[in-house]
Parts: structure tokens; sequence; C-alpha cells
């Protein structure tokens, strides 16, 4: 396998009702990058993801990953190929300390997939909870009551939960929402050593921070991928020039 295939998208659409809320997306994926797919509000860039994450099957189109065909696997075998999510909205559980939040993604994840050893034993789990709150940089904090990290360390332990599949790509869906600039960058900083050995996509409006940390740039609009190049090359397209006229693109 080249470096270009590990996830190809080919005419990939959606339609709700009679609107079409993504058309005609074709592009490859290669492994160990960070793409930023941007894009004004309602131009799809969740569409997308949601389809790319198997939370909604595309209308039109297909995709494959490492191989294999993705069209009409279950939302779960997306998660087992090596696809793993995080949501724009938090989806931790507040009063759990933040290694019960991922020991509870692990053992989830451990029971669907080792159907053959259902006692997966909990010290498997439990390290898979612990490696991935490391992994993340909340070693520290494993026995705080979720509710009680600051916003960054909450999707910090997102993207924990989300470790804990071994995810290959990874999809973040505007990881530094709600940040200062000071979380910011920590987002950003374990965004790239996640990105050591991940493929990682990710919706974000922080235009500086895009144009630093990604090597790619697609750019949505009205459901049409209307350019995807270099941060350099983007910066400097027509189209999206004209699309972003007028508006600050969060230069934040
Ligand atoms: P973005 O994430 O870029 O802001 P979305 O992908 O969320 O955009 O939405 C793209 C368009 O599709 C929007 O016009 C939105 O209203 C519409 N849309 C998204 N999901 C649904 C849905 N489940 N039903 C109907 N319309 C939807
Ligand atoms: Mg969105």
């Amino acid at each position: 396998m080249s470096d270009d295939d590990l996830l190809q998208v080919d005419d990939l659409g959606r339609s709700f009702g009679g609107f079409v809320a993504l058309k005609g997306i074709t592009a490859n994926f290669g492994r160990n990058r960070v793409t930023a797919i941007i894009g004004p509000n309602g131009a799809g860039k969740s569409t997308f993801f949601n389809i790319l994450s198997g939370a909604l099957k595309p209308s039109t189109g297909s995709m494959r990953f490492r191989g294999n065909d993705l069209s009409k696997l279950q939302q779960h075998r997306f998660v087992h190929l090596g696809i793993a999510r995080s949501y724009q909205i938090t989806s931790i559980f507040p009063q759990l300390t933040a290694h019960e939040n991922v020991r509870i993604g692990a053992q989830a994840f451990v029971s669907r997939y080792n159907i053959w050893t259902p006692r997966a034993s909990y010290h498997d789990v439990s390290e898979r909870a612990e490696q991935a709150l490391a992994d993340v940089g909340l070693g520290g904090a494993r026995n705080r009551i979720a509710a009680t990290l600051a916003h960054g360390e909450q999707r910090a332990l997102e993207i924990a939960i989300a470790l804990v599949a071994d995810p290959k790509l990874m999809l973040l869906d505007e990881p530094t929402a709600g940040m200062g600039p000071e979380e910011t960058r920590a987002m950003v900083a374990l965004i790239e050593r996640l990105a050591a050995d991940r493929t990682i996509l990710l919706v974000e409006h922080k235009m500086k921070m895009v144009l630093g940390l990604c090597d790619r740039i697609l750019v949505l609009h009205h459901g049409r991928l209307i350019a995807d190049g270099t941060p350099a090359a983007i910066q400097n397209d027509a189209n999206v020039r004209s699309v972003y006229l007028g508006q600050s693109l969060g230069y934040a």
C-alpha cells in the first residue's frame, strides 16, 4: 500500500430530503499527516465527518479505508478498523474520574471485539486506559472527577477515550473550540504527538493554528470541495479568498 491510500474517498455525497449537504467529494488521505477541513458554517464539514465515522450513510459515492470498503459497514465496525472520532460537543461522564471515563471506553471496546474472552481481564482494560491517559498528558489527573477538569483537559480526555481503540485515523471536530491561547497551544502539541503515527483530519476555525499545524487543507463550500492543497496554496487560492471575503477567517 502506498502512502496515499489509507483512506480513499470517491464522489461522496449526502442529501437530506431534497437538500444536498455534500456533493462529489473525491480525495485520498495518506498516513501520518494532518489535514484540516475548513469552510463556512453549513458547508458540510460535520456531515463529511459523520460519514467518515459511520454515523451517517452516504447518499452517493464510496470510501475505502486500508483497503476495506466502508460503504455498507455498521458504525461499530469503523471503530474496529481503526477510525475514531471526537465530537464537537463534549461527551464524557462528568461525575466519574478521568480514569473511569477512559476505562468505560476501553471496556466497551474490548468486550465488543474480544468476544471469546468476555472477561478480558480488568487489568488489561485498566492498563489500556492508563496508557491512553498518559498519551494525552492526563496521567497525573487520573483520579480527578471529570467535571472538575479544565475545558482543555476535558477535550484531551475525550481524545484519550478515542485512543483506547488504537485508531489509525482520528477525526477531530473543532478540537480547540472554546479554548484560549494556552489551551489551544497544548492541544496543538497533543495533535502533533498523535500525528507521529496516526492520520489526523480536523475541522477547525482557528486559521493561524490550521496554517501552522496542517500539511494540507480541504475547503468546503455549500457541500462542494472547492480547494485542496498546501496551506500556502490555499491562502493564495482565488476561490477560497472569494468565499471568505469580508470574513475574518478567525485569525485568532
Ligand atoms: P458544517 O459542519 O460545515 O457547519 P454541516 O455538515 O453540519 O455543516 O451541515 C451542512 C448542511 O446540511 C447544513 O445546511 C445543515 O443544516 C444540513 N444538515 C446537516 N445535518 C442535517 C440533518 N440531519 N438533516 C437535515 N439537514 C442537515
Ligand atoms: Mg459542524
